[in-house]
Parts: C-alpha cells; sequence; structure tokens
C-alpha cells in the first residue's frame, strides 16, 4: 500500500487562501500535480504554483467562478489541457453570509447556496465527466477518480444567524452521499470533511483574542484547528490508503460535534 500521490493530478478549488491553499500544499507534497482554482486573489495562488514547482512539483493556478458553469467548464479544460487528466477533486470553496434570517437578503441566500452548493456540484459533475473520459491507471491509483467535498460541522449543528451557510452544508452532505451511492459501483470515491473551528481568513474574528478562548469550550480536545488538520485528512482521503472509505464525512473539529455542552450537565 502506497501513500504517494506521484503522477496524480489533483484540483482544489478556492485555493488562493485558508484550508484550499493547505491542500493544495500538501497534496503538491505527496508528488501530486496541482490546479489551483482561485476567484480573485491572482498573487497568493500563483505564488504557491511557483513555490511548488521550486520545489520539483507541477502546478498551475487558474482563475475561474466555481457557481458559473463556463467557469468550472474553463477550469477543467485548462487542467485536462496542463496535465492531460484529473484523478482528485477538492471542492473547498465556500463563502459565508451571515446574518439574522429576518434580515437576509435574497441575494445573500443565493450567494452562499451558488458557491457552496451549486459550485460543489458543478465540480463534481465536471470531475466525474472526466472520470468517466479517461482511462483509468492503476499503477497509481486503485480508484477511478477520487472526489472529496469540503463540509463543515454545521451540515449537522444548526447555526442561529447562519441558516444560509448551515443549509448549504446540509446540502452538501447529501450531495456528497447521493453521488457516493450512483458512482461507487464504477469505482469513483466519493467523500466529505467537515471541519470544525480551523483558523482562516473565513473565521477571523471568532477565533482569534476572547471570542477564541470563548469558542474552546466548544471544541472537547482544547484547541483551534490549523489548516493542516485538515490538509492531512484530505490527502489520507484521497490516496488508496482510504480505499475502502466511500460515502462518509470526515469530522475534524476536535470534538466540536460531540455537543460539548452535556459535558458539564449531568
Ligand atoms: P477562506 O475564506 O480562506 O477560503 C475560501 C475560499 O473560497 C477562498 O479562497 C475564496 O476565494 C474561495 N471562493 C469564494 N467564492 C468563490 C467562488 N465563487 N469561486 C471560487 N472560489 C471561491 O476560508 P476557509 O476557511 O479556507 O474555507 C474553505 C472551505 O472550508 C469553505 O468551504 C468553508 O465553508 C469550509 N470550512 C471552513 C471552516 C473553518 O473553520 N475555517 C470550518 C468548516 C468549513
Amino acid at each position: 500500500m502506497i501513500f504517494s500521490l506521484k503522477n496524480q493530478v489533483a484540483l482544489v478549488t478556492g485555493a488562493s487562501s485558508g484550508l484550499g491553499y493547505a491542500c493544495a500544499e500538501a497534496l503538491a507534497k505527496e508528488g501530486a500535480c496541482v490546479v489551483i482554482n482561485y476567484h480573485s486573489q491572482a498573487e497568493p495562488a500563483e505564488e504557491l504554483a511557483e513555490k511548488i514547482r521550486a520545489d520539483g512539483g507541477r502546478a498551475i493556478a487558474v482563475k475561474g467562478d466555481v457557481s458559473k458553469e463556463a467557469d468550472v467548464e474553463n477550469l477543467f479544460d485548462q487542467t485536462i489541457r496542463e496535465f492531460g487528466r484529473l484523478d482528485i477533486l477538492v471542492a473547498n470553496s465556500g463563502l459565508q453570509k451571515d446574518a439574522p434570517s429576518i434580515e437576509m437578503t435574497l441575494e445573500d441566500w443565493n450567494t452562499v447556496l451558488d458557491v457552496n452548493l451549486t459550485g460543489q456540484f458543478l465540480c463534481a459533475r465536471a470531475a466525474l465527466r472526466q472520470f468517466k473520459r479517461q482511462e483509468h491507471r492503476q499503477d497509481i491509483s486503485k480508484a477511478v477518480g477520487k472526489i472529496i467535498h469540503m463540509s463543515s460541522v454545521h451540515q449537522l449543528i444548526p447555526w442561529a444567524g447562519h441558516v444560509n451557510y448551515a443549509a448549504s452544508k446540509g446540502g452538501v452532505d447529501m450531495l456528497m452521499k447521493s453521488l457516493a451511492q450512483e458512482v461507487g459501483e464504477e469505482r469513483i470515491r466519493v467523500n466529505a470533511v467537515a471541519p470544525g473551528a480551523i483558523a482562516t481568513a473565513i473565521n477571523e474574528e471568532s477565533t482569534q483574542g476572547e471570542a477564541g478562548k470563548a469558542l474552546l469550550k466548544l471544541i472537547p480536545y482544547g484547541r483551534i484547528g490549523a489548516a493542516e488538520d485538515v490538509a492531512n485528512a484530505v490527502v489520507w482521503l484521497a490516496s488508496d490508503l482510504s480505499d475502502y472509505v466511500h460515502g462518509t464525512t470526515l469530522f475534524i473539529d476536535g470534538g466540536m460535534s460531540l455537543y460539548p455542552g452535556f459535558r458539564d450537565n449531568g
């Protein structure tokens, strides 16, 4: 059993920052050729691609909005043009537009659903089409292809003031499971990771200072997560070491989903 992702091609969406950046970097370290999708921040995406190339790997940065069908088609076209195939999709892009429900605009509802759920569908569909089109290289992976969705503990834990975000991640859960049920026979593996509180740009306000200390009450393991905690799990899910893992969400949350409020409620 090998851990290496050598000669495999991985596409990571929203990889100019945070978890996507860490996943792209970690996949490249294991030998994968990496496509770094970015939405608006070209500089960090290009810098990461350059860093990977300087370390002897292969990487390109490609602009694209995952909620736009034409952008997603272009993203996958550029991947195939550069590397000739696709083995791993990490559908990571996501955002928050928070507001109490009675104040939430339809625009903010739609934007979050468009990026967090429709974007994951469009990328997964494009990946499946490519997996079916290409030759299965058993010398590089037991599976024909692997899709890893970026979910959240909020696919499970309700979140007042964030109904669009929680609904999008609940949708990702059923998207992932239904896809897994649909394509498993074709040796395509579909899974998700559900991070808890990981310090990145999306949650800077809640993970730093006093807010960060208060957040620890929700984390039995007693620390806020780092992007690498998620990236390590994604690398494992992308590798043959997890070959029999299919249709599962791996919670990477220091126990946040264990209802920690019940600890002191005996
Ligand atoms: P982040 O803001 O650093 O990353 C989000 C990325 O998505 C950014 O690079 C952004 O440019 C990209 N993006 C936004 N809209 C896009 C679009 N239309 N098309 C393409 N890319 C787009 O935050 P992050 O924490 O790294 O979040 C990454 C993923 O992890 C998200 O799906 C988020 O919901 C999920 N997540 C994060 C945490 C956490 O604690 N940080 C917890 C649970 C889930």
